[in-house]
């Protein structure tokens, strides 16, 4: 089966980046809530991905298009300043190793000029790799891991499906810092609907505090039809948060985590407010932010829905 190049779906931070499919799915499709869902894990063939680097390269060096090359190879490759790469898919570093380093080594050889790779990966996949071979990918300039916690609360991970617990992503983190990999980190504000809140907000920033990452992305959970949470809403099981509610969240995480130096931001398409700075110094200038929002409880204030994205 040929392999199929899966829809862009990126992380806000890597907007500049080249996008590269290594692999189409996601390992771990059990997640209750995620449009990944059952999908299909596609490996890419390591010659499929040198040829779309060597098209990129030629086309970087000296603008020459080759027909036999996808259009979406160009059309992304026209904006971009050459810098910055990031690996699909859902979790590309469940790319087997030596594949991947073959890839990460052709793509230094032939793009001097990237200063950084990314990719997705699940606990699991990072938990797999050994301590070496995480610090051999960062050799190759494979330097930021995008990592969905998603909640800290066990009962609520195993719920969900996610196949690790708490302690497990701790360790993952763990490693990804000892390699010099930075380590961003999502979690999703209303996963435990409105019964579940008050734990998953509490034992998401215990957690949080504990992984201690470079980078925190607080996405907002929206319903993606023929996932088993969207059908448990369906079926009036599950009990979704207000747009304010899920601010609520957001403020009391920003309460109680404590980090040393992170980057925290909800930027994501998926919320209603937009709220960013570094922790812990911007901590009273955020909540300050959400506190007046949440006093004024004006519907003009957020996102309207229609604007909102996964
Ligand atoms: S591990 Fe991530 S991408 Fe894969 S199904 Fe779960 S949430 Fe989706």
């Amino acid at each position: 089966m040929s392999f199929e190049r899966p829809d862009i779906i990126r992380p806000p931070s890597e907007w500049k980046s080249y996008f590269l499919p290594l692999t189409r799915g996601c390992s771990n499709n059990t997640c209750a809530f995620c449009g990944y869902y059952g999908s299909k894990l596609q490996m890419r063939d390591v010659a499929d991905v040198k040829s779309e680097v060597d098209a990129l390269a030629l086309f970087t060096h000296s603008g020459i298009r080759l027909p036999s090359v996808s259009g979406v190879v160009y059309a992304v490759a026209r904006e971009w300043d050459g810098k910055r790469m990031f690996l699909q898919d859902g979790d590309a570093l469940v790319y087997p190793f030596p594949r991947l380093r073959e890839v990460l080594q052709y793509l230094n050889d032939k793009l001097p000029g990237l200063e950084r790779i990314g990719t997705y990966a699940t606990p699991q996949d990072i938990l797999r790799r050994s301590a070496d071979e995480l610090k051999e990918l960062r050799q190759f300039k494979l330097g930021i891991f995008y990592t969905g916690l998603e909640t800290g609360d066990d009962e609520l991970l195993q719920k969900i499906g996610k196949g690790v617990n708490s302690d497990q992503v701790v360790e993952a983190g763990r490693k990804v810092k000892e390699a010099r990999i930075v380590f961003s980190v999502t979690v999703i504000l209303g996963l435990g609907g409105i019964e579940g809140s008050r734990k998953h907000v509490l034992e998401t920033a215990r957690v949080l505090t504990e992984i201690d990452p470079d980078y925190v992305g607080a996405l907002t959970l929206t319903l993606v039809p023929a996932t088993p949470l969207y059908e448990e809403w369906e079926r009036n099981e599950f009990h979704p948060l207000s747009p304010f509610q899920s601010l609520e969240e957001l403020t009391q995480i920003i309460e109680n985590s404590n980090f040393t130096d992170c980057f925290f931001s909800s930027m994501h398409a998926s919320n209603y407010l937009s709220v960013r700075g570094k922790l812990p110094q911007d901590k009273r200038r955020m909540l300050k932010q959400l506190e007046v929002v949440l006093q004024a409880k004006d519907p003009a204030l957020l996102r309207p829905e229609f604007l909102r994205g996964l």
